[in-house]
């Protein structure tokens, strides 16, 4: 990658790529190390955090916390120290030479270190019509859309947490929530199937997929098949939520730090990538736990392994 001479030129001895928990909590605790880092946002502020309606185990909020309302404080305790946020999207990375070169569509920045926390993006089902009706009633994020589905009846897909707690949001707005679950049994916590099976808005279809979305305008069907009897049918529905998982986002990575089978970037305990000054934390590097406490912490901790990296540079300058 050459240097583009239309490009300004900064120099910064810490740069965050992400804004979730972790690229936060990262910004806060390097702030407070005096390194003045700079946090690239990428496309979604806050994070996947961000289109979570309650968060309720976060501590310290035992009433719960709006994911947009943390988001916020997050970035206001970070700002507060001195951490500069920026609305950019790095769109290239080149770690093979140092300092490092970040890429913004307007500007490339050198910086001696870098802390990866671009999170991740939620899984397609990869069937036909998923891609068409993207906004016509197939949709990843129930507090976003919620509120289009109005006393209709929607399918959600998948059997673990997301699904459930989303499914049980949208029962605020839907007529009925069925969820369509490929096994027989949910991988979803305790406390949320619980909820979700005495909740009367809500029943399940067992050992199903969708096998393809349809629909004139919108939305308004499904073919499902049983994947135990191999028997087909059509379901009728307004509206298709997928939540199967996520995928991480590593694509301007690849090839230049290791990353595990799915995607996922390798760190040790002390948030290391296997380049020297390059540190990853939250979801881009935990396929484990994923929770907002786990982001953060591993955010802290990609910052004060920075900071003792720079100040080992600074010694042996
Ligand atoms: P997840 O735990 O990976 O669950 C994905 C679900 O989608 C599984 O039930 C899986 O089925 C199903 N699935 C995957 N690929 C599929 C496909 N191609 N077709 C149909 N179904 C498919 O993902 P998640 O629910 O997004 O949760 C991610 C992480 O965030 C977890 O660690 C979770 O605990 C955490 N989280 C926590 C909370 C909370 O604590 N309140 C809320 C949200 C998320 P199988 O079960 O058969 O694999």
């Amino acid at each position: 990658m050459g240097k583009d001479n239309n490009k300004e030129e900064i120099n910064r001895d810490l740069l965050i790529l992400g804004s979730g928990p972790a690229g936060l909590s990262a910004a806060l605790y390097a702030a407070r190390a005096d390194l003045d880092p700079l946090v690239l946002t990428g496309m979604t502020l806050h994070g996947q955090a961000s289109t979570t309606t309650m968060i309720e185990n976060y501590p310290g909020f035992p009433d719960g916390v709006g994911g947009v309302e943390l988001g916020q404080l997050f970035q206001t305790q970070a700002e507060k120290f001195g951490a500069e946020i920026e609305m950019a999207e790095a769109t290239s990375l080149d770690l093979k030479q140092k300092p490092f070169l970040v890429e913004t569509y307007s500007k490339q920045y050198k910086v001696m270190s870098l802390i990866i926390a671009t999170g991740a993006t939620p899984r397609k089902l990869n069937i036909p019509g998923e891609k068409e009706f993207v906004g016509k009633g197939v949709s990843y994020c129930g507090t976003c859309d919620g509120w289009f589905f109005k006393n209709k009846d929607i399918v959600v897909v998948g059997g673990g947490d997301s699904a459930l707690e989303e499914g049980l949001f949208l029962t605020r707005f839907a007529n009925s929530v069925t969820i369509i679950h490929r096994r027989d049994e949910l991988r979803a916590g305790a406390i949320l199937q619980k909820r979700a099976f005495s909740n009367p808005k809500i029943n399940f279809v067992w050992d199903t997929v969708v096998t393809k979305i349809k629909g004139d305008e919108a939305v308004d069907a499904v073919n499902l098949k049983n994947v135990k009897s191999g028997k087909e049918h059509i379901h009728e529905t307004d509206g298709v939520f997928i939540f199967i998982g996520h995928k991480p986002n590593s694509e301007l990575v690849a090839g230049q730090v290791d990353l595990d089978d799915n995607g996922y970037i390798k760190v040790n305990q002390f948030m290391e990538t296997s380049i020297p000054g390059v540190f990853a934390a939250g979801e881009i590097s935990d396929p484990h736990f994923r929770q907002v406490i786990t982001s953060a912490g591993m955010g802290a901790a990609a910052a004060i392994q920075a900071t003792r990296y720079l100040e080992k540079l600074e010694e042996n300058a």
